[in-house]
């Protein structure tokens, strides 16, 4: 018989269900409360009827998860990606509300997506898509109700698209609707970069805890979108060698180093990192088993798993895409304290903490410094990184047990204390 919540069955969302009832459990969580926190408060489903460049008209299908609205606005990112499903963007939006709650936000999480190849569409093309899909939104978000953000597939331009169909429609224009939008129209200096320096700074803290010299540590990293480069060359600057970096085109390797602004000049004019001179290619799963010190995937979910986690062979396992590893793969990293996991909703959480930031100048209409920016940011990462770490130290738990659980408590304690209305 199905049941009223497998609207949402996907593997992701599994996973994240997963994650939820291990903490759930660890916190003695009362039984009854657990579903009333786990499954999303809302979510829509749109078409959106798009013309292509060729006349014909192409729908397309849209998603938006508000997990819970306990705290605030719910917050997150928009995807463009051809797999996107429901399951896996409330999936996403659950660990928003976690990530969110872990750093101290005033946010319930939320997620949105639509299932399409943004590589092979025109620039027109994606302009119509993401009016049409804010069009269909406007009666579900507004600058505190739901606010969304870039992610997999949709960047800056796509967020001054959205930001502008909702002003139109408003009347005047609403900075505040999205955030990661260009600085020209109310964004935030230092958005853009933030996840990635926010993935450095912490391998950095990690580095410092396991006792390793960066200067001495090789990093491979998967993926060379917004987040994987700026974290590559944050930890570049860091002094860390990169060896091995890939993209959806495949990967590269190269023991003595990849000199990033090269590989940058290349892929952007090739619009890949393949065919890139200065290193030799490798497949995607020999990447993510290369020895290193420093693993950093920056792409998709699931990517270590139960067939790879026991040979992955790196001391940081820095987890700067969101659910990058599948709770069997946990099992097995348990058993391998060498292997230091910085969490995903720890470790790529700069985005959300300069969303945050983003969006208290818009509601001001005051802008704050660059250096102010990451200042604030780096103080809030420390505070999570250390409270984790205590947490993690004090009750022997992994990481990722310590931050789920600091996440998930501080929303189960805000719900009891606001009670069930009616
Ligand atoms: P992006 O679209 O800018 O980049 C994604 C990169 O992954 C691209 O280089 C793409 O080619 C590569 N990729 C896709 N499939 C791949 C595969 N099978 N193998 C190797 N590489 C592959 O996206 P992004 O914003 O950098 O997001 C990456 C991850 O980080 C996602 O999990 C996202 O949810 C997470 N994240 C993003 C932000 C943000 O601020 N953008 C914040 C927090 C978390």
């Amino acid at each position: 018989m199905a049941t009223e919540m497998d609207v949402y069955n996907h593997p992701t969302f599994a996973m994240a269900a997963r994650q939820f009832d291990l903490v759930a459990e660890l916190l003695q969580l009362p039984v009854a409360e657990r579903e009333r926190l786990k499954f999303p408060k809302r979510s829509m489903t749109v078409a959106l009827p798009v013309r292509l460049d060729t006349g014909e008209t192409k729908v397309f299908s849209g998603f938006r998860v508000q997990h819970h609205l306990t705290l605030g606005p719910t917050k997150g990112g928009l995807r463009f990606h051809p797999d996107v499903m429901l399951g896996e963007v409330a999936a996403l939006a659950m660990w928003m509300s976690w990530k969110c709650a872990l750093m101290g936000l005033p946010y319930g999480g939320a997620k949105g997506g639509v299932a399409c190849d943004p590589r092979r569409m025109s620039k027109g093309e994606l302009e119509r898509l993401t009016r049409r899909y804010t069009q269909e939104m406007i009666p579900f978000i507004g600058e505190k109700i739901d606010v969304m953000a870039p992610d997999m597939g949709t960047n800056e331009q796509t967020m001054a698209w959205m930001m502008d169909t909702y002003s139109t429609h408003a009347g005047y224009a609403v900075p505040s609707i999205v955030t990661g939008k260009p600085v020209s129209i109310g964004g935030s200096l230092g958005r853009r970069e933030s996840t990635g320096r926010g993935v450095g700074y912490l391998i950095n803290r990690a580095l410092d805890t396991i006792n390793l010299d960066p200067r001495q540590c090789s990093a491979v990293v998967q993926g060379f979108g917004n987040v994987g480069a700026v974290a590559a060359f944050s930890l570049a600057k860091y002094g860390v060698r990169i060896i091995g970096i890939s993209d959806v085109t495949g990967g590269l390797r190269n023991e003595k180093g990849i000199d990033l602004w090269a590989l940058e000049k290349h892929a952007a004019a090739n619009n890949s990192i393949a065919g890139f001179p200065g290193a030799d290619p490798i497949a995607n799963d020999a990447l993510l088993t290369l020895p290193c010190d420093i693993l950093v995937p920056a792409a998709l979910e699931r990517q270590i798993n139960a067939a790879n986690a026991g040979r992955i062979q790196c001391r940081i396992l820095a987890e700067a895409a969101n659910g990058p590893t599948t709770p069997d793969a946990d099992v097995i990293l348990d058993k391998r304290p060498e292997i230091f996991v910085i969490p995903d909703i720890l470790c790529n959480a700069g985005g959300v903490v300069v969303s945050y930031f983003e969006w208290v100048q818009d509601l001001q209409s005051f802008f704050w410094t660059e250096s102010e920016v990451m200042d604030k940011l780096f103080r809030i990462l420390e505070s999570a990184f250390v409270q984790t770490l205590s947490l993690s130290r004090k009750h022997k738990i992994s990481m990722r047990m310590a931050a789920l659980s600091l996440g998930v408590k501080r929303v189960a304690d805000a719900k009891e204390i606001r009670g069930l209305f009616p």
